[in-house]
């Protein structure tokens, strides 16, 4: 797999604003864990790729879960005794607690202010609820709105509807030479909140788009799913093949301003573990690396001691680490183009290293083969870069006896992957060497 030049910052640059702007489409629809505004969003990446989109019934049993009755809402709002709508979901669906039942009354204040969420600390934000597995309802407001509610009485009305209906989620499959697969999962089931997690969302959608014009090693499965119930829900239908998952990341928080993090699988040195880790090392800023918890994303499902898949989490700042997090300030404004394209340039860069990540064998291994009569020595000392260059190819001619990846020269030699990886194509070409297959 060659990146088609993403290592050139202006490519990057287009697709960070490309990535933004779809993330800007997404924003006005009113997504949750099931129902129409899943549909909708998954209509829309259909623009980018050809999505397979699954439709799983409610009551369907997935592992020790059940699939939820669907939630839709088409308005709510609180009107004051003038009949002025105050609080209006059509200016943020926010304003609504996620899977609210429906509801139309007339009530004082004290009996609405129990079904008022607030963020005292910040506020001017609209926090982000939900209620799921428990039937109630609610609304979400500034803290400085809640304060200038008066006494008088108010008109409630939710018109949402929770109802037997279908779970829904998108999949794309990229076949490429081998059966064994890798696996980006992320999860569509926010409203309007652009970290967590439009923006992971339509890096899924652009990675997908990009890998389609490649040539690739591996098989490609992109998952857009509710959190939780959908990763659940996925692998309840997919038991019999998840064995073909070699490597994967969970896609999250990938466009705010902080530094790039990743979580380790369950299985801690996973070969995904040291890709990351790996590019990370040698890739511009600060990053930061945790290692795995049964709390967080998707990765809690696919990490379960029963699966215990290759699966790790790349975000930037952690979820629930910056105040933005599950808030009204989490807009198109915190997310910015340049933090996502940084996000898809490292993530590609693991990608090729994947790709790229093979075993080769030493065909000259008694001796150090002669490399100036080959042409591989630079006869007069040159620069910096050449003597990296020449030390990449005694280190791989050193380790290729057959059990070494080029990821363990790489580690091994303190070489970027990228320097190991040309070195191994110079001496491949040679005759040096030989791909070890099998
Ligand atoms: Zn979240």
């Amino acid at each position: 797999m060659s990146t088609l030049n993403f290592d050139e910052r202006r490519d990057l640059a287009d697709i960070g604003q490309a990535i933004h702007r779809l993330i800007a489409d997404l924003y006005p629809i009113c997504r949750s864990i099931t129902g129409n505004g899943v549909r909708e969003t998954l209509a829309k990446i259909k623009s980018v790729i050809p999505l397979e989109v699954h439709e799983v019934p409610s009551g369907t049993r997935v592992f020790d879960w059940t699939v939820p009755k669907e939630w839709n809402i088409t308005d709510a709002y609180i009107k004051n005794d003038q009949g002025e709508r105050i609080v209006d979901f059509r200016r943020s669906n926010l304003h609504v607690v996620s899977y609210s039942v429906p509801v139309k009354a007339n009530m004082r204040l004290k009996e609405l202010k129990e079904h008022v969420f607030t963020l005292p600390d910040h506020p001017k934000w609209i926090p982000y609820r939900t209620s799921y597995y428990k039937e109630s309802w609610g609304f979400c407001l500034s803290h400085d709105q809640s304060l200038e509610l008066g006494d008088g009485e108010y008109e409630v009305c939710i018109d949402s509807s929770l109802q037997d209906g279908h779970l829904t989620y998108g999949e794309y499959y990229l076949k490429g030479e081998q059966p064994d697969e890798v696996l980006l999962s992320c999860h569509v089931c926010h409203p309007s909140l652009c970290n967590d997690n439009l923006s992971g969302v339509a890096l899924v959608a652009f990675l997908a788009k990009h890998l389609s014009q490649l040539p690739l090693r591996y098989s490609y499965r992109f998952l857009f799913i509710p959190g939780t119930i959908g990763s659940l829900t996925w692998l309840s239908q997919n038991e019999a093949h998840v064995s073909r998952i070699k490597h994967g990341l969970v896609l999250a928080g990938v466009g705010d301003p902080g530094r790039s993090t990743y979580k380790r699988s369950r299985r801690g040195d996973a070969e995904i573990d040291r890709a990351v880790i790996h590019v990370l090392r040698y890739a511009e800023g600060d990053h930061e690396i945790q290692d795995f918890s049964p709390y967080g994303y998707d990765e809690r499902q696919f990490c379960s001691p029963g699966f215990n898949l290759p699966v790790g989490s790349f975000m930037r700042t952690p979820h629930g680490r910056y105040p933005e997090y599950h808030t009204s300030a989490d807009d198109l404004g915190f997310v910015q183009p340049q933090y996502l394209a940084d996000s898809f340039g490292k993530c590609l860069s693991v990608l090729n290293l994947l790709e790229n990540n093979k075993t080769y064998l030493n065909q000259n291994p008694k001796g150090e083969p002669q490399l100036g009569k080959r042409g591989l020595y630079r006869e007069i000392g040159g620069s910096k870069d050449v003597k990296l260059s020449e030390l990449a190819m005694l280190w791989v001619l050193n380790l290729s006896d057959g059990n070494h990846t080029l990821l363990d020269v790489a580690d091994r030699s303190g070489l970027d992957f990228g320097l190991i990886k040309d070195a191994s194509d110079m001496l491949l070409e040679s005759g040096l060497l030989r791909e070890q297959l099998g």
